[in-house]
This record gives structure tokens, C-alpha cells and sequence, in this order.
């Protein structure tokens, strides 16, 4: 067997164990001791699953109790200012307690401190805690996390590789809180504390450690290219006999190919998945001392692996560098995928045929294991067998009618660039729509979510077990929804919605009624602290078989004389947030998800919805990593989106949504979606958001900047909302102006609700009287 490196691997446990720990602990109903001993338990029953399946190399140091950076901030001492007040508030074994204040805030015994912003690991669903940096930062060792897992490690009888963010991913992973400085000059002062790291664990007896750069895969400057061979010199030193592994992934390595290969260390991490090409100009480059691990098993999806296309690449990689100087491994850490496919039982919603396509983080260490066996010559009988079952498990998601549906590939790849634009521009749209509707200047409308209280998230749970019937909860939902259509009326909203509370979750709700869906039952996936998403899974061609929407939208239009929008999920955020196909282009499957949506908003149109929101909160968040791809994403991305909202009459009205946008960049592509108007989060940041629809690029169509801030229960004033809307129009014409929340309402309470959008409609129409 060729040597096998794992990276990382889940830390919630198969059942999410250290949520359900953590969130007891932060409730006050558990000891601490209590939730020590549950992440103990996790950890040990990882290495022993590793150990198990004969890994040779196995990582500690890859747990957290929150996030893998934030405890990287704690071991060196990047500690906020504002905790400072807590180290002393905080008694006892204080460093636990600490960490959670950083992760989550602390509110108690007169201090108030928010918590560390967190944002989206590389391109993943991930979240972590943003380092802060000042511009006198300081660092220093303040925790031996590291040391102490591997150690606990080996008192159980198993030799870890320790994983470490490497140094200067670390750096660029923050954020300078002060002007006047770059935070990758604060190297020089780090290092110091990365080689008593190293040298500690050295002197503790580690063979390997692991030293993850993922920036060296990515777009780089030229001062950060010059900082990794001596900051890799410096550690390499400091680790004296242990070997260093430098750990890349997400992305080839492309023209940091020669720096990342001529680094001093023992081996080199390379993602062979999403760098599928690189192997060729790698092998060729290889200097004679190196080791090449190679990520062949993909970290961040949920499917089988290809053994025949696997082993042909370590073969190739083999008859370069002999046996020993390869390594076999996941293309990244395993965080990113659900624990265990054996636990998934029910066939209703995923079928044993596609369960057969799948592997979970489990499943996927068998693989890497049977892959170093093979690729090795000397095969047993049962990695024989299993070889020849994945063999035919390939075959069958190449030939499965469950998958391929002739009709959908066909309708796909007819569509035409008139199937992506609207028949007329957005001028005369207008002027057909404001025909139509007769809405007033500053119209208002919400993002679609009215409060989802614990009675609406009971029925669901009810219908879900059988303790209601379907009429029982079609009914609490019809008196919900009228309700809220009624409030709406008294508020004097003009643009109404019918409320969401039939939804769940705003991509499995669709999910659920399209073809080519599956669902898990464990298939959970940590997002950030104690929060798990569990994304559903395309496994086929996509279609509507019927519709999904139309129901609830036109009861809800049926109760008012009022415009009631109808609202959907967009293609490239049901795609997003969904684990997706890989024999197929994500944009395929968006081409396919789009005509699903297009079907949908033709039967709401049909049905007298001649006002739909298709919401793309996801859009930016899909963009890929190198810059070099980005442009060719956006354009099927938004080709996609117009595909989804175009072939329908000029007096219907389409909406889009997005939140939590850094809209700079991409302006001109989301323009280019070419929705008659655009809800957007600005709230928070005081309307500067804005700025990007009015600089140099004036966004031609509507807009509605956000006027509040749903993320919090605080009620905002009429005169703070008024405020903002003539801040908006200082920058957009005022005929442009929509009013609106930044998001939709759903994890708000009612009475704050009512209050905030009562004091929005004040705000409206102060506006529209100057
Ligand atoms: N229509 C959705 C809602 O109001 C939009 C949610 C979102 O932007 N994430 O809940
Ligand atoms: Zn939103």
C-alpha cells in the first residue's frame, strides 16, 4: 500500500454530537467538564476510524470547538482589545470561556462586547472567524492546543501529523483594524511563534506536520510569492528531523507552480480535483527530494470516486517518482462533507440506487485506502471486489434512466439567446408595468418571509409525524397567510407577500418538488460553530414535474385587490446550496434548474402573479477563486438567472433579492440579470453599499436598498429610515427608489415586526410628500 494522507476530518460528530454538547454548555445545562468530555470522545473516535482504515498519516489539531482559525487566533495570542475587560471577568479555567466570547459575543456582568466577524472560508459553505489585526499587533504563545491533541492522541497508541494553518494563509485570512499598514508585513513578528510551535512539537516527537497554505493556489502578489521560501526556511529549521508538509487546495497551483515546488519542505499537498489538468506540468517540475501527496479524492462533495481515473493519475505520478515519493489523499480536508453514509436509511428520499453513487467523509477514507492498495499491484480479493463494484457504480450513473432524461438534456441545450432576454427594454417594461400597477413613487414591499413562530414550525413538525393531517395544516396555513395578507393591507404596503410559512428552508422547499433531487437524513455539514446545513443532493436531471408555488401564491392573491409577489428560489442559488452534480458543467445544472424556475414563474404568471421575486442571495458567493474564472462564471450565472425570468410578458414585474453582497465588482453583471428590480441589503452599512450602483455605473433599473436591518429585533425609527431613503436618493434617482427590509422576516417575533414596517410605510410616504 502507497502511503495515505488524510487532511482533516469532520468534528460534529455522525450525529452532531458537539452541537448538541456546545449548545447545552452555552444554555448552562451541561459542565464544562461535561462537553470536554464529548469533544474528547469525537476526537478519539476519528483517529481510531483513521487508524482503522490503515492511514499512515492522520491529523490532530483538527478539531475545534467552534472554528479551526479562531483557535489558531487564541494559540498565538491575536486576542481583540475589546476582550481584554473578560480575561479578568472570566475565572476559572477561563480560556474555554474566552473562546466562546470571541465566537459569539459576551453580554453579562456590565460588559458588552460583539462577537468576531465571521465570513466564508475560500469558496466553501464554511464560516470562520476573521482575524484582527492592529497595526502594533503582537503575538505571542498562548495556547499548547495543538501539543496537548497530539499527545492525547498518542496516550491512545496512535502517531498524528498535526495540522497547522500555515503563517501566511493566516495573515491574509484577516483584517488590519487601523489604517497604515499591510497586514502580511506582521510576518516577521508572527514567525517567531510558528517556530516555537514547530520546535515544540518536534521536541514532543511528531514525524510529520502539516502546514496548510491554500493561498499558495491562489491569485497572489508578488511581495507575498517573496515571503514563502524563507518563512518555509524558517520553520523547516525550527522543525529540525520532523518533515513539514505543505498542504494546498480549492485550486491548481497554476503560476505558483515553480514557487510551491521548490519549497523546502518533505511533501507537497496538491488538490487533484479541482486541479485536475496540473498533474502533467507538476510531474515534470518535481525536484528529486520532494514528495507529492495527491488529493484525488474529492473533499467537498459527496460522490464516489472515479477508481479508474483516480489510479491511472497516481500511476502516472508513480512512474515519475516511484512508490515511495507518492502519497495518496482527499483533495482537502473532509470537514466539508457529512460524516457517515451508512447512517442513511431511508429510501424514500434517497433511493438505494443513488445511495450507491455517494460516499461520505467514512466512505471516502475506505476509498483513499483501497486506491494506495491498488495503485500498489499487490491487490487482495475484497479490494479487488470492491474495485470491480465501483467500477459498476460508475457505469450505472453514466447509463441510469434515474438520472438521464433525454427531454431535459434536449430542451437544454436548445436554449437560444432570445431565451435569456426579455422582449422588450427595461424602459418600455416600465412603462407597461407602472400601467398595470399604478404603484406610487417609493412603493414598498418585504423580501418575502413574514415571522416563522414556534406555532408554524409545529405544524410542519406535526404533518412531518403524523399527529395532523395534510387539511389540518393546510388550514393553519390559509389563516396564517390570510392574516398576513391582512396586516399588510392595514399597513398599507403596496406590493404584498403571501408569507413563506408553507417553506422550510427556501432551497430544499424546492428541492423537494423538483426531479433529480435527494435528500439525506444525517447529511449534515458544519457552517459555522454549532450551526449544520444539510444541503440536498442533484443526482439527475432537473424538472418540475408540477407546480410548486402557484398554490399558496394565488390563495394569497385571491384575498386582496392589492399586487401579491410571487416568489422563488433562484438557479444558481438552488445550485449553490445544494451538493451537485459532478459528471455534468454546474452550468448545465443551472441551465436546468433556470428552465424548472421558467416553468414555474409561467405557471404564477398564468395563475394572475404578474409580480414574482426570484431570489439570488447565492450569486456572489459562487464566484470562483482565481480571478482568471470569475468572468465566465458571471456570465453563465446571470445568463442563467435571465433564462429563469425572461420569456414572459412585458407588464409582468420580476424581482430579485440578494443579501450579504459585495456588490463592487460584479455591478455591471448583476445589471446585466436585468431584473426590473433589485432588493438589496444596505442597512447595515449605511447605505454605502449603494455607492456601487451609483458610481461610475449607474444601475439602470430599480432598486430597493434596504432600510432596516432584519438581523436584529431592534425596532429603527421613522426619522432613521427617513434618513437613509434621502441618503439612497442623493445617489439614485428618487423614480428608481423601492422601499423595502433588507431580508426577509422570518426569524423575527410579530410585534416588532409590525412596529418596524408600520414606521417603514411612515418613512415611504414622508418621502414621497418632499
Ligand atoms: N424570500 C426569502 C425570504 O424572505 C429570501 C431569503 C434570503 O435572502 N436569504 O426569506
Ligand atoms: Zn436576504
Amino acid at each position: 500500500m502507497l502511503t495515505t494522507n488524510n487532511l482533516g476530518y469532520p468534528r460534529v460528530g455522525p450525529f452532531r454530537e458537539l452541537k448538541k454538547a456546545n449548545e447545552a454548555y452555552w444554555a448552562k445545562k451541561i459542565s464544562q467538564e461535561e462537553l470536554l468530555h464529548t469533544a474528547k470522545s469525537i476526537r478519539e473516535a476519528n483517529w481510531k476510524l483513521q487508524q482503522d482504515n490503515g492511514f499512515t498519516l492522520i491529523p490532530s489539531n483538527d478539531f475545534s470547538f467552534y472554528d479551526q482559525v479562531l483557535d489558531l487566533s487564541l494559540t498565538i495570542g491575536a486576542i481583540p482589545a475589546r476582550y481584554q475587560s473578560l480575561l479578568n471577568k472570566i475565572d476559572g479555567d477561563y480560556s474555554l470561556d474566552l473562546y466562546f466570547a470571541l465566537a459569539r459575543g459576551f453580554q453579562a456582568e456590565g460588559v458588552d462586547v460583539t462577537a468576531m466577524e465571521m465570513t466564508k472560508w475560500f469558496d466553501t459553505n464554511y464560516h470562520y472567524m476573521v482575524p484582527e489585526f492592529t497595526k502594533n499587533q503582537e503575538f505571542k504563545l498562548t495556547s499548547e492546543k495543538f501539543l496537548k491533541e497530539y499527545n492525547e492522541a498518542k496516550s491512545l497508541g496512535i502517531e498524528t501529523k498535526p495540522v497547522l494553518i500555515g503563517p501566511i494563509t493566516y495573515l491574509l485570512l484577516g483584517k488590519e483594524k487601523e489604517e497604515g499598514f499591510d497586514r502580511i508585513d506582521l510576518i516577521e513578528r508572527l514567525l517567531p511563534v510558528y517556530e516555537e510551535i514547530v520546535s515544540k512539537l518536534a521536541a514532543a516527537g511528531a514525524q510529520y506536520i502539516q502546514i496548510d497554505e491554500p493561498y499558495l493556489a491562489l491569485d497572489i502578489d508578488e511581495k507575498v510569492k517573496g515571503l514563502y521560501k524563507t518563512v518555509f526556511e524558517k520553520l523547516n529549521a525550527a522543525a529540525g528531523n520532523t518533515k513539514l508538509i505543505a498542504t494546498t487546495y480549492f485550486e491548481a497551483l497554476k503560476d505558483n507552480e515553480d514557487l510551491a515546488l521548490n519549497l523546502p519542505v518533505h511533501a507537497l499537498h496538491i488538490d487533484l480535483v479541482r486541479g485536475e489538468d496540473q498533474l502533467d506540468t507538476i510531474l515534470a517540475k518535481v525536484p528529486a527530494s520532494l514528495t507529492l501527496s495527491l488529493g484525488v479524492v474529492e473533499g467537498r462533495n459527496i460522490w464516489k470516486n472515479d477508481y479508474e481515473k483516480s489510479l491511472s493519475k497516481i500511476q502516472q505520478a508513480v512512474d515519475a517518482l516511484g512508490k515511495d515519493r507518492v502519497w495518496v489523499a482527499p483533495a482537502s480536508s473532509l470537514l466539508h462533507v457529512p460524516f457517515d453514509l451508512d447512517n442513511e436509511t431511508n429510501e424514500e428520499s434517497l433511493p438505494a440506487e443513488v445511495k450507491n453513487w455517494l460516499a461520505f467523509a467514512k466512505q471516502k477514507l475506505a476509498e483513499v485506502k483501497d486506491l494506495a492498495t491498488l495503485a500498489d499491484g499487490d491487490v487482495d480479493a475484497e479490494t479487488q471486489k470492491r474495485f470491480e463494484s465501483n467500477k459498476a457504480a460508475a457505469e450505472s450513473r453514466r447509463t441510469s434512466p434515474l438520472i438521464h432524461k433525454p427531454e431535459v438534456k434536449t430542451r437544454t441545450s436548445n436554449i437560444t439567446d432570445d431565451d435569456a432576454k426579455r422582449t422588450s427594454v427595461f424602459a418600455d417594461r416600465k412603462a407597461a408595468q407602472q400601467e398595470k400597477f399604478n404603484l406610487p413613487a417609493f412603493a414598498t414591499t418585504t423580501i418575502g418571509s413574514f415571522p416563522q413562530t414556534k406555532d408554524v414550525r409545529k405544524w410542519r413538525a406535526d404533518l412531518k409525524k403524523g399527529a395532523i393531517s395534510q387539511e389540518e395544516y393546510d388550514k393553519a396555513i390559509a389563516e396564517e397567510t390570510e392574516n398576513t395578507i391582512r396586516l399588510q393591507e392595514q399597513l398599507d404596503i403596496d406590493v404584498l407577500v403571501h408569507g413563506e410559512f408553507e417553506r422550510n428552508d427556501m432551497v430544499e422547499y424546492f428541492g423537494e418538488q423538483l426531479a433529480g433531487y435527494a435528500f439525506t437524513q444525517y447529511g449534515w455539514v458544519q457552517s459555522y460553530g454549532s450551526r449544520c446545513v444539510k444541503p440536498p443532493v442533484i443526482y439527475g436531471d432537473v424538472y418540475r414535474p408540477a407546480d410548486m408555488t402557484v398554490r399558496w401564491s394565488a390563495y394569497a392573491q385571491s384575498l386582496t385587490n392589492r399586487p401579491v409577489k410571487g416568489m422563488l428560489t433562484g438557479p444558481v442559488t438552488i445550485l449553490q446550496w445544494s451538493f451537485v452534480r459532478n459528471d455534468q458543467p454546474r452550468s448545465t445544472t443551472t441551465y436546468q434548474i433556470a428552465l424548472a424556475i421558467l416553468d414555474e414563474v409561467q405557471a404564477l404568471e398564468k395563475a394572475g402573479i404578474k409580480i414574482i421575486q426570484i431570489d439570488e442571495p447565492a450569486i456572489r458567493e459562487g464566484l470562483p477563486l482565481r480571478k482568471a474564472d470569475q468572468k465566465d462564471y458571471l456570465n453563465w450565472a446571470v445568463r442563467a438567472f435571465r433564462v429563469s425570468s425572461s420569456n414572459v410578458d412585458d407588464d409582468t414585474q420580476i424581482h430579485t433579492h440578494m443579501c450579504y453582497s459585495e456588490f463592487n465588482n460584479v455591478i455591471e453583471d448583476i445589471a446585466a440579470m436585468d431584473a426590473d428590480v433589485i432588493t438589496i441589503e444596505t442597512s447595515r452599512s449605511q447605505m454605502k453599499l449603494l455607492n456601487a450602483f451609483a458610481g461610475d455605473f449607474k444601475y439602470p433599473n430599480d432598486i430597493g436598498p434596504g432600510v432596516y436591518d432584519i438581523h436584529s429585533p431592534r425596532v429603527p425609527s421613522t426619522d432613521e429610515m427617513v434618513e437613509l431613503l434621502r441618503k439612497a436618493k442623493a445617489v439614485v434617482p428618487a423614480e428608481q427608489l423601492w422601499v423595502n427590509p433588507d431580508c426577509g422576516l422570518k426569524t423575527r417575533a410579530w410585534p416588532e415586526t409590525k412596529a418596524a414596517l408600520e414606521s417603514m410605510v411612515e418613512a415611504a410616504k414622508i418621502l414621497r410628500a418632499e
